[in-house]
């Protein structure tokens, strides 16, 4: 893993979101909700290995896939799920920077 890339686009994701999921300003249950959204993961138990850093998790395991994440867009516009849909989306987008800085893809 290149840590000099990983460490700019950090720098990145803070300017473009000041303050990260602490701002003030955000409420402690949207906090949490965006929080519990990573527990998207789960679907890794249904690989073998559970965890393989090498392994790209967007389009490889079962809610990582572009039809779930159409669904994960499509909640972001739905007020009652806007939360859960942004939540999951950040992971989406954070796993698909993860496969472009460890192997050079977006995607699988
Ligand atoms: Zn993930």
């Amino acid at each position: 893993m290149n840590i000099k890339k990983l460490k700019q686009a950090e720098k990145a994701f803070f300017k473009l979101y000041p303050g990260g999921f602490n701002h003030p300003e955000m409420s402690p249950v949207a906090y949490l909700v965006i929080t519990f959204t990573m527990l998207v993961d789960i679907d890794h138990f249904m690989s073998n290995p559970v965890y393989d850093p090498g392994r790209c998790s967007i389009g490889f395991h079962p809610l990582h896939g572009v039809f779930p994440i159409a669904l994960y867009v499509l909640l972001c516009f739905i007020p009652k799920s806007r939360y859960i849909g942004i939540g999951l989306v950040i992971h989406m987008l954070l796993d698909s920077l993860d496969c472009q800085l460890t192997n050079g893809i977006w995607f699988v």
